[in-house]
């Protein structure tokens, strides 16, 4: 996890007047400063900064106008962009609690519990129904995780910009099933103009881009790792000599060991040529019968059922071969690695030090934090803006 996170700071000298006056209904926008106060606060640096008594020209309402980095609370926006910051990297309410007091920053666990859910919920966008405003792009990463949250798994979808790996939306989701990934997903799909739908090869996110004419990419790391240890198993079954389903459908050892070789080879090699390949060996094992119910499935068809799946995968495996933007540029890689990193990094990294989170607001909002610092790598995450 690669994080870069500002902190705000206490600027004594600097003071922000607000743009109206702050008494409800008063149009007021000039301001006379009053009186000069002093102000004790908890910080790093400044222990005492002064405020100055503000009367509002139009209404005579009085306020306190606080320097830079201070508000009406006593603890400085610093202390709590620090208490956020030591949370993020993982430690627990209360241990951020011993870190600032033992360095002289008195600030209670409630106190650190309420500025990172306040922090937390004022990340913009990452929510499916509140998008980052206007982001566009045409591939998509999908994925489904789950963390354990007071006790019950809850499952949390993830999206991300399948070209550049951000983060665009983080959800609780009811469950995984077909109906309930297009739920979650089309709106997304929608909202950013996808074309395309990056995933692993689970049938329900191949249901979801059938569904919502979105061409798909099956991340192929998943399929070559599944292929080759399915090769390696039938292989070494075979040679043993103890299954004799072969026989029955006139395929010899030899011939099957090198249909097997042919496949691992086709699948890395994924050139989009070989469907046809794939079909002339599925064809060869195509009568394979279906064992009778409760007996093992034998090697025959299990060769049989593994070309068809491959067969038919094959164009979502390869899609990245062929599909270029418009300026003729290969722009996916074929994997959902992007995605893959996304949960393991914001979502999987954190919660790993905690034994499940209390509730699911705060499962999805720290998840949401720390994407949207994810995000922001190249400038750097600002709290301030977070708490202002
Ligand atoms: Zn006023």
């Amino acid at each position: 996890m690669r994080l870069n996170l500002i902190l705000p700071k206490v600027e004594p000298t600097q003071f922000e007047y607000p743009k109206k006056c702050p008494r409800n209904g008063c149009p007021g926008m000039r301001f006379v400063p009053r009186q000069e106060v002093s102000k004790k606060i908890v910080d790093a640096q400044h222990p005492e900064v002064t405020a100055w008594r503000c009367e509002c020209k139009k209404c005579g309402h009085v306020f306190r106008v606080y320097p830079k980095g201070v508000s009406q609370k006593q603890i400085s926006k610093r202390v709590n962009g620090m208490a956020v910051m030591l949370y993020i990297l993982g430690l627990s309410y209360g241990a951020v609690e011993i870190v600032l007091s033992s360095l002289g920053m008195g600030i209670g666990k409630t106190s650190v519990y309420r500025a990172v859910q306040f922090v937390a919920a004022r990340v913009p966008g990452l929510k499916r129904e509140n998008m980052l405003s206007g982001y566009q792009t045409k591939a998509v990463g999908a994925d489904v995780t789950s963390v354990r949250c007071n006790g019950k798994w809850v499952t949390v979808g993830i999206v991300v910009d399948a070209v550049n790996g951000m983060v665009l939306s983080i959800d609780e989701l009811p469950g995984q099933d077909a109906k309930q990934l297009q739920a979650w997903l089309e709106p997304i799909l929608d909202a950013v103009g996808a074309d395309v739908v990056v995933s692993d090869d689970a049938d329900a996110l191949k249901n979801v881009s059938d569904e919502t004419g979105r061409a798909q990419q099956v991340c192929k790391s998943h399929v070559v790792r599944n292929t080759e240890s399915l090769v390696e198993e039938l292989s070494a079954i075979i040679s043993a000599g103890q299954d004799h389903s072969l026989e029955a459908i006139h395929v010899t050892v030899e011939q099957a060991l090198q249909d097997l070789a042919s496949l691992k080879e086709m699948i890395h090699s994924r050139r989009p040529e070989d469907q046809q390949r794939l079909e002339k060996i599925y064809l060869r094992y195509a009568s394979a019968r279906k064992p009778a119910r409760g007996k093992k499935h034998d090697v025959a068809y299990r060769i049989r059922n593994l070309f068809m799946d491959r067969w038919n995968l094959w164009p979502r495996l390869t899609f990245y071969r062929t599909w270029k933007d418009e300026y003729g540029d290969e722009i996916l890689d074929g994997t959902n690695n992007h995605c893959e990193r996304a949960i393991g990094w914001w979502i999987k990294e954190r919660y790993r030090s905690m034994r499940g989170y209390k509730q699911g607001r705060s499962a999805l909002g720290i998840s949401r934090l720390i994407a949207f610092a994810g995000n922001n790598l190249s400038r750097g995450m600002n709290l301030a803006d977070l708490m202002a």
